[in-house]
């Protein structure tokens, strides 16, 4: 019996090797040229093409009557080829279409005819068939591989926390907020409060998750939801987070050099990820340094501003590719962050920039329980909220530091890419909720 379904080879594994022998290849028509007695086709799968000559009557005919994209499965016998770009062929000699495409198609997967991103996002899997986009995707599964291998190799545990709370992490602004059973729950915006309480056990954490910002945010950078790589660690201050984010940071550039050179050609024009990163080490300026560096580009800003876009931009022509601003006012920051022992005005605080965009927001953290009930008072928070919180830091908790990194914002840096919707798979923003 015919097999429909399982392929002997994928699209780039046939090669001289095989000629003279039996292959199925299962993928969608890319193209077709008829030119009467025979046709071209280009089958594409996620490895790429293979061109593939059709003859006789039958399946002449029933190629004219298939659409472009369909999904084909043909079985025939390889040999060398004359075409440019491909060294061997594959002459057919079964060909099943397994399901057709419509036509005309609500974009063009090759790429050829270019869509705006709304468009392609509305068919977003037929999307993906373009190589291109595809291929950002490889990259952003890669760098998880890497990242989860680095933070391993330092002893960090990956762990898992609800993403339905019960009570606001972070102060109630930017919940998403829905009734459960008899009671109202939220969508986490954060992991914050579980991986701080973590580190008094686990020591060093890190999770990957999706998490949930109810901010009325028009921007190429915001999404409603989006994916985050948090950090925390027992025993470690602030600088050794920066240290830990850096090398995260340097080993998926590297990595993805290494690993994905081909497909990086595709999403970037380059065999190579284009960062200052791999040659020297991450600037770090203070937030007063930032001022001074403004005032002198005639940006006068007072203590305890915060930086803004345009602000950000101005120290991101100076510092070019990634940067730290780090010491950030106290005030600027959230209750958990950690005052500077030598001026309490500053924080044991960082942000890892790439020009304007902020990649990665950490610190050390508070870890006496009165003072952060200071904090949160400070702050216009009710103590009695967090009290579910505060109890841990009753058990025992170790001083600790952490970070969350935008792992949306981070392939947007590494693949060139201008806006987030480019490198997230299907965004949820202010107005798309579908697909
Ligand atoms: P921003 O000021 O850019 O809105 P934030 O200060 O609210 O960010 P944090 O709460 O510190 O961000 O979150 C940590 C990291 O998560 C940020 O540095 C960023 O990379 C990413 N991030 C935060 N909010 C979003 C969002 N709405 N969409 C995509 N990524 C986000």
């Amino acid at each position: 019996m015919v097999d429909h379904i399982h392929r002997s080879h994928f699209a780039s594994q046939l090669n001289e090797t095989l000629v003279g022998q039996n292959v199925s290849i299962g993928g969608w028509i890319e193209d077709a040229r008829d030119i009467g007695k025979l046709a071209f086709l280009i089958i594409r799968d996620i490895t790429g093409t293979v061109q593939a000559i059709v003859t006789g009557h039958d399946n002449l005919q029933l190629l004219k009557s298939t659409p472009r994209q369909s999904i084909v499965m043909i079985s025939g016998f390889v040999q060398n080829s004359k075409a440019k770009g491909f060294p061997v062929e594959l002459k057919v000699e079964v060909l099943n279409v397994l399901s057709r495409s419509t036509h005309p198609l609500p974009i063009d997967p090759t790429g050829r005819v270019e869509s705006a991103i709304d468009k392609r996002l509305d068919s977003r899997a037929l999307d993906l068939r373009n190589p291109k986009v595809a291929a950002i995707f490889s990259l952003r599964s890669e760098a998880l591989q890497i990242i989860k291998e680095s933070l391993h190799s330092k002893r960090f545990i990956e762990v898992n926390t609800p993403k339905i709370i019960g009570s606001a992490s972070e102060g109630g602004a930017n919940l998403f907020s829905f009734p459960y059973f008899k009671k109202k729950a939220y969508l986490a915006q954060s992991p914050q409060l579980y991986k701080e309480q973590l580190t008094l056990a686990l020591d060093r954490v890190f999770e990957i998750g999706p998490y949930f910002r109810a901010e009325n945010s028009h921007t190429v950078r915001h999404l409603t939801e989006f994916i985050s790589v948090d950090i925390e660690a027992a025993f470690l201050d602030y600088e050794d987070i920066m240290d830990i984010i850096e090398e995260v940071i340097r080993d998926v550039a590297l990595g993805l050099n290494e690993r994905c050179s081909s497909i990086l050609q595709l999403v970037t024009d380059s065999k190579k990820i284009v960062t200052s990163i791999h040659k020297s080490r991450i600037d770090r300026l203070t937030y007063e340094q930032c001022l001074e560096e403004l005032a002198r580009e005639g940006e006068k800003l007072e203590f305890g501003d915060d930086l803004s876009d345009a602000s950000l931009r101005k120290l991101g022509e100076i510092h070019q590719g990634f940067y730290f601003i780090m010491d950030w006012p106290l005030k600027l920051k959230p209750f958990y962050i950690h005052e500077r022992e030598d001026n309490s005005k500053l924080s044991k605080s960082f942000d890892l920039q790439y020009g304007y965009l902020e990649i990665v927001s950490g610190g050390r953290r508070q870890h006496d329980s009165s003072k952060i009930r200071a904090r949160l008072i400070e702050q216009g928070l009710d103590p009695a909220n967090f009290s579910e919180h505060l109890k841990a830091f009753d058990w025992g908790m170790p001083p600790h530091s952490g970070c969350g990194l935008g792992f949306d914002r981070l392939m947007m840096t590494l693949t060139n890419s201008q806006n987030i919707r480019d490198v997230v798979l299907y965004p949820r923003d202010t107005d798309r909720i579908i697909p």
